[in-house]
């Protein structure tokens, strides 16, 4: 298994140090458990494999992926800076510290609010399409603003169909035919534009369509210098760097991914007389994933046509495996070394078919008191959850060798609530 399993002295799963069934004693399930090591030790990997063979490197991480403020204020200890998705991730952002100048904005069909907002914060902003283009140029003084464009390479990959950005069905981004005269047209339109970006998918563990992608997206870029006079200060290869989530799927070997990325780059760079961008990636699921732990409660076994164990929480709270179909690698974090037993649904607790965790899951012996640890619960984990069932958002902790504290309170029904307002006519009894 390429991820891995402590389990302590006192038999129990071991998280960044702590005690996993400690920490539901003091905090309650369900409970999402980040490891403030994994998500430094993750970034620092990355970082050291790019910029160790091209020293014009930043790291985008897509903070989609986890917006937790905790979380934001680790990378930009790292020196990290913020892909953004929305004026909600700019603004988050700027609130964890990143300079605007960090922060690269990738809208998709954005309002002109949106595009507003984004030249008020600063940021670089990374355009879609040419109707973008046409309403930002009407919203502000074009020289003040430092924008790329998204350029779809026709190649895509990911770990699901929805996850696949790239490629002639995919919904982002302008055609890669198209992207000189694109480039044209912001000059025209006053524009100095700075950079270029693709991103072509999610959970990608072999590096074949990344590097396509990078040769192609280099051949672009080549043409649009060649042909528009652009000089790219950056290049942006988006993110999209997978995880293992089962046990056979191995980690994606980042020293060798790395390095053909970068020494295809280098050549392109020469080729069309580039000079030195700098690279840009925009890892999220990499720099997150495997850094939380979803601690959730067994509280019914069921035999009824199927086996279940019945837990605390449900897709409210994770929605990967009931809208990707996703695998969560689970243990029961008070025997996680246990041998597996049977075979066994595990399902959450909204009213919801499609509402498990696992179906025909190997598993030891489960009793109810329980408690199972989702695995790589980090990334598309909190950020997707939702109050669906009027279930109030989950509580996350942040764990540092050994320690714990609160970076989430649990909601309240309050919360569930918010914002509503009873036209007094039907109050009246
Ligand atoms: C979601 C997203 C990413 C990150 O994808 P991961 O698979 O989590 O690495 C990067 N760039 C853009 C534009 C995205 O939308």
């Amino acid at each position: 298994m390429d991820f891995d399993i402590k389990t302590n002295e006192k038999g129990n799963l071991s998280i960044g140090g702590a005690d996993a069934i400690e920490l539901t004693e003091q905090y309650n399930t369900p409970l999402y458990v980040i490891d403030e090591m994994k998500i430094r030790d993750n970034y620092r990997r990355v970082y050291e494999a790019f910029s160790s063979q091209y020293d014009k490197f930043k790291i985008f991480y897509a903070c989609k992926a986890n917006t937790n403020l905790s979380v934001m204020r680790i990378l930009e200890q790292e020196g990290s800076s913020i892909d953004a998705v929305s004026p909600g991730e700019i603004y988050t952002a700027l609130l964890a510290g990143f300079e605007s100048e960090r922060v690269l904005f990738t809208g998709n069909n954005a309002t002109d609010e949106e595009l507003k907002f984004a030249v008020d914060s600063g940021v670089i902003i990374n355009l879609d399409s040419i109707s973008a283009l046409k309403r930002l140029s009407k919203l502000t003084d074009p020289e003040e603003v430092k924008i790329s464009f998204r350029v779809n390479p026709k190649v895509g990959a990911g770990h699901h169909e929805h996850c696949i950005t790239g490629g002639d069905l995919s919904k982002f981004g302008v055609m890669e035919e198209e992207a000189a005269d694109v480039y044209k047209l912001a000059q025209d339109l006053g524009f100095a534009p700075i950079g270029i970006h693709t991103h072509i998918g999610s959970g990608i563990l072999d590096p074949e369509p990344f590097m396509l992608a990078v040769e192609t997206l280099m051949d672009v870029a080549g043409r649009v210098k060649d042909e528009a006079g652009v000089k790219f200060e950056f290049i942006d290869f988006g993110g999209g760097l997978g995880i293992p989530y089962t046990p056979d799927e191995k980690k994606l070997d980042l020293k060798t991914f790395s390095k053909e990325i970068v020494g295809l780059f280098k050549d392109k760079l020469n080729e069309y007389n580039m000079g030195n961008p700098t690279m840009f990636i925009e890892p999220g699921r990499y720099i997150v994933g495997d850094a939380s732990v979803l601690l959730t409660k067994v509280n019914t076994i069921k035999q009824s046509y199927r086996k279940f164990a019945g837990v605390d929480t449900g897709f409210n709270t994770l929605l990967r495996p009931s809208m990707y179909g996703s695998y969560h690698h689970i243990v029961v974090a008070n025997k996680p070394a246990a041998e597996n037993t049977q075979k066994i649904d595990i399902a959450g607790n909204i009213c919801e078919s499609g509402d498990l965790f696992a179906r025909d899951r190997p598993m030891p012996e489960i009793e109810e008191g329980d408690t199972l640890a989702i695995f790589n619960a980090g990334a598309y984990a909190f950020s997707m959850s939702s109050e669906y069932n009027s279930r109030p958002k989950t509580m996350e902790i942040l764990v540092n060798d050994g320690e714990s504290e609160i970076v989430r309170e649990r909601g309240t029904f309050a919360d569930v609530l918010t914002n509503q307002n009873v036209p007094v006519r039907l109050l009246k009894k």
